[in-house]
């Protein structure tokens, strides 16, 4: 109890994160058995063992990769480390920016990038500016003038808004909880919109994503979740700078495969045979991955849906760097907005307007589709595609990472998505407590979006356990 209190006291105290370090009290250092264990050493999992290890609990983070920053993953290798996983920290960011300044990390506009865009639709290479008449623009009439990149959020914005985030789940926009397809045939969008919305969606598909879900992430854009910063040299600085503070905590190379809560301890076993107690666990780990691990000790019904139904983002990428500057000196870069395997193109210049790198995203079925490839094969269709409608570039590009985080054996996909009929069913269960399991990660947290998720739902777990402990 007199613990408790002291760490509650110091819980509240602005000094954590001011200060980033409290030295371990005695009282903490004579027990030796764990307080708590901590599966995941990403951003959830990171800020959760830095919180609880200030305070001076005895803390053990075990990571299934041989690196931590899980969905953080910057390209070191590279010229200005581009992004493989999060990139953006958006204005609305308050933890993400605090811990930033505390770590002594600066933040840098995203990257120097290609403001021109063309499309290739049905196969055919357009400039914005001839969409309208283009042959190969087969909206309707009164869509003609909006450009395929822009469909989805015009439809989107003559739609509800929902006041704060939160309101997704609620009773009053239980007709929302169906599919976003659904949702677009009553406004009368017409199958071309649909195709042209599908092909570049963020999230499994119109039919995979519930309409509730898609007004929920456009509420979180709405107050400020995205923007125009990441950390200079790399977000993957910010994860590591959280690590070098727990030395000795983060144990990585540990596949959790088994947890018992059933009795006093919470027990974990990893692949490897090795075993731990503690008296509570903080699972980080998305739900997709969880799925794999045997929970016993009881867990409710609806958390066991969750875990198991959970449904995630596939994303794929693949990144080229220009071969020899003075080849494409000329070139305009250019970003490009498909309907097929290629996604979308992102291209970064340097100062002088040269192209420098590009990044094929691609998302949902094309993603898919991508993946059920073998990673030779997908990056030489992506390079075929990139080649096809981007001949100037032929040979002069090479390929230098392939990303596909469905196929990531500790990610499988990239965000988590709400299916049709989930929200209602699911949301208010993601980060219930169960018996001495807590959970956290960007799946739990529903105020904000992606890394600031993650950063909130780490901190919010920690001191769900300074409370219990
Ligand atoms: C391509 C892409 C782009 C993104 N863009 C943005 C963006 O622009 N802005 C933004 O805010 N967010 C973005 N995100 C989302 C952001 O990366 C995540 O929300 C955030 O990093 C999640 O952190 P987390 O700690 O919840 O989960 P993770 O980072 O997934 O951490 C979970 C950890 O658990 C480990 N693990 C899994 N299974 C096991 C096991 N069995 N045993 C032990 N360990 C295990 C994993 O290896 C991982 O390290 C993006 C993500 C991707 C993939």
């Amino acid at each position: 109890m007199q613990r408790r209190q002291i760490v509650k006291g110091l819980a509240a105290s602005s000094l954590l994160l001011a200060a980033g370090g409290v030295s371990a009290p005695l009282w903490a250092t004579s027990d030796t058995s764990l307080d708590v264990i901590i599966i995941g050493a990403g951003l959830a999992g990171l800020t959760s063992a830095e919180y609880l290890k200030n305070l001076g609990y005895k803390v053990l983070l075990l990571e299934a990769r041989d690196r931590v920053g899980g969905r953080i993953l910057s390209l070191n290798t590279q010229p200005n480390s581009p992004e493989a996983g999060a990139l953006q920290i958006g204005q609305g960011y308050g933890m993400m920016r605090t811990f930033a300044q505390r770590l002594g990390l600066p933040l840098v506009p995203l990257g120097n990038y290609a403001t021109q865009n063309i499309f290739v639709i049905n196969g055919q290479r357009i400039q914005a500016a001839d969409w309208p008449t283009h042959g190969s623009n087969h909206l309707p009439e009164a869509d003609k003038h909006t450009l395929p990149s822009s469909l989805y959020f015009q439809a989107l914005g003559k739609g509800p808004q929902y006041a704060l985030p939160s309101d997704w789940a609620s009773e009053k926009y239980a007709h929302l909880d169906i599919p976003l397809r659904q949702y677009f045939k009553q406004q009368n969008l017409s199958d071309e919109a649909l195709r042209l919305i599908d092909s570049n969606l963020n999230a499994l598909s119109l039919q995979g994503l519930s309409a509730a879900d898609a007004f929920y992430r456009l509420s979180l854009a709405r107050i400020g979740g995205r923007g125009a910063h990441r950390i200079e040299g790399g977000n993957s600085r910010f994860t590591q700078a959280l690590a070098s503070n727990l030395q000795g905590v983060i144990n990585t190379k540990k596949v959790v495969s088994r947890i018992n809560h059933g009795g006093e301890k919470v027990i974990v076993g990893c692949e490897d045979g090795s075993e731990y107690r503690a008296k509570r666990t903080i699972i980080t780990t998305p739900f997709s991955t969880l799925k794999d691990v045997e929970l016993t000790g009881g867990i409710r019904a609806f958390k066991h849906r969750a875990i198991n139904e959970a449904v995630y983002t596939p994303v794929t990428q693949v990144h080229f760097a220009v071969k020899k500057q003075a080849d494409v000196a000329a070139l305009e870069a250019t970003n490009l907005w498909t309907d097929n395997a290629l996604g979308r193109v992102f291209s970064q210049m340097n100062n002088k307007g040269q192209l420098t790198y590009l990044t094929s995203w691609v998302n949902g079925k094309q993603a898919q589709a991508l993946d059920n490839l073998s990673a030779k094969d997908a990056i030489a269709t992506v390079s075929a595609a990139l080649a096809k409608y981007c001949p100037a570039l032929k040979g002069k590009v090479e390929v230098v990472h392939h990303q596909s985080w469905s196929s990531e054996r500790f990610s499988k996909g990239a965000y988590i998505q709400f299916a049709p009929g989930q929200v209602q069913t699911l949301v208010p269960h993601m980060a219930c407590i169960e018996g001495r399991l807590h959970f956290a990660g960007e799946h739990t947290e529903f105020m904000y979006s992606g890394m600031e998720s993650a950063i909130v739902s780490g901190l919010r777990a920690a001191q769900e356990v300074t409370e219990r402990l």
